[in-house]
């Protein structure tokens, strides 16, 4: 029989642990899969007094890094630490040793992609990362080698599930986003620090690695506007459920007149798609390729097994070589991107617009007089009756007001806002989000 792969695992976390289960817990259909055993030589942690989910053999578990990197036995490195350093120079470290490397970290490939796959390349070496995007649905072997013959024209996406849970508790239960987002923390969904999920940064990450491996276009998260679903209120979710959307954080890249139109933000989506219809922590790609058309996908983001699932494949993959060849032939971040980043204020949408204003004669001619001269045409215009007033207060209430556009431009939106601004019977709150086509 062929000798057995020893790899060292960096990370025995969450995703490290899920690993090292299915590679112990499965032995003979790895073996099988992979023509040959998978053995785990190392495991790094950095804390080696932690109680673990799993005992692996005396002398396998340390604490040095060191001994992953050094040993000429592993050929095969899984970084799961996670963070952008010191993985960065632990992969480089990895690399220069000859080592292929398995890895999740979506932060580090989205910053630092572009550095990594040079230094492969540089030292004949490979990198995977299907569990970095989408987490056990496969979506990277889709884009990277499925989909080969197809120049992919469009992808929307889910791709958080602390996101995508907390909003369809707001949609089922009618909870507040801070109730949803408390339970999301209760049952494991979001971590006690949600930021990067909640603002939209996780998915955008996500999102520009799959633009690279789409459009050979290098798309930092900070490039393309990224909003996250922390501002909604209940309020949105009914009025959009009112007109027949569900809301959802949507990533989104397409490729318009030879430029791309990207971005992550919250996004009203027609209640009859399928992706309207992904609720809960799942998540959810559909891509548009120019020969096949579209193509769905859906299934656990995120989550011990279904993570470790993308990352022992990669290892099998690893083992019997087929990854190595896919690499090679995979020109990831290149020098000239092929396709540049459309000019934000270019891009265009149909808008959703919940205002708040004064409910007095002529204020919705004002609102709508200034929408049209920025070229916006309404699809909609909906103001709920307002509550009886008392006579005795002199106080102008204060009502909602939901416009829904035609397509315009994110500039024409953004100069018609600024005049909206300059009215005084327009107030605060007001809640702008894109309208799915
Ligand atoms: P985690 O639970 O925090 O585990 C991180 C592991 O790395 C821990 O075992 C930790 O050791 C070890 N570690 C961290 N820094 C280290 C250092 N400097 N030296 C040695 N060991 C170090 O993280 P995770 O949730 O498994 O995530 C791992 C990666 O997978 C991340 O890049 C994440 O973005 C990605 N990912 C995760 C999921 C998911 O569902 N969790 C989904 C998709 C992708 P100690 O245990 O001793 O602290």
């Amino acid at each position: 029989m062929t000798s057995a792969l020893q790899i060292g695992i960096i990370g025995l976390g969450n995703v490290g642990t899920g690993v090292a289960k299915i590679l112990t817990q499965h032995p003979d259909r790895i073996r099988q899969r992979a023509g040959r055993p998978i053995e785990i030589r190392r495991a790094v942690v950095r804390d080696l007094h932690r109680s673990r989910e799993i005992d692996l053999p005396q002398g396998v578990t340390t604490d040095r890094i060191e001994s992953v990197i050094h040993d000429p036995q592993i050929q095969v490195a899984v970084e799961l630490m996670g963070g952008i350093h010191p993985a960065k120079e632990v992969v480089l470290a990895l690399l220069e040793a000859g080592k292929d490397v398995v890895t999740a970290n979506k932060a580090l490939l989205c910053e630092h992609g572009d550095e990594i796959f040079a230094a492969a390349k540089r030292f004949g070496r490979t990198v995977c990362f299907e569990a970095a995007v989408a987490g056990g649905i496969p979506i990277i072997a889709a884009v990277g080698q499925s989909m080969a013959a197809n120049q992919i024209m469009g992808i929307q996406a889910i791709l958080n599930g602390t996101t995508n849970y907390i909003l369809s508790e707001m949609l089922f239960r009618g909870q507040s986003y801070d109730d949803a987002l408390k339970d999301a923390q209760k049952l494991g969904y979001a971590e006690a620090d949600p930021t990067l999920d909640v603002n939209g940064t996780d998915a955008a990450q996500k999102l520009g690695i799959l633009a690279q491996l789409s459009f050979g276009t290098k798309v930092t998260a900070s490039e393309f506007h990224v909003t996250g679903i922390d501002k909604l209120e209940q309020v949105d979710i009914k009025h959009a459920k009112d007109m027949g959307y569900v809301i959802k954080l949507l990533a989104s890249v397409k490729l318009v007149d030879g430029k791309l139109e990207m971005s992550v933000r919250p996004t009203l989506i027609k209640n009859d798609r399928p992706l309207a219809q992904i609720h809960g922590p799942f998540n959810a790609i559909l891509l548009e390729g120019d020969v096949v058309g579209n193509v769905w996908y859906s299934g656990r983001g995120a989550g011990q097994l279904p993570t470790a699932s993308a990352v022992t494949a990669d290892i099998i993959d690893l083992a019997i070589g087929r990854a190595q060849l896919t690499f090679a032939q995979l020109d990831l971040w290149r020098d000239t991107p092929e396709f540049p980043l459309i000019d934000g204020d270019a891009a265009s949408s149909r808008y959703f617009l919940r205002l708040s204003v004064e409910d007095r004669p002529n204020v919705m001619a004002e609102v709508t007089g200034i929408l049209g001269r920025h070229g916006i045409s309404l699809a909609t215009v909906i103001q709920p009756e307002a509550p009886e007033v008392d006579d005795e207060s002199k106080a102008v209430p204060i009502v909602p007001l939901i416009i829904m556009t035609h397509r315009t431009t994110a500039g024409c939106l953004a100069a018609a806002e600024r005049d909206l601004d300059r009215l005084g019977s327009v107030r605060s709150p007001r809640m702008v989000l894109a309208v799915a086509d």
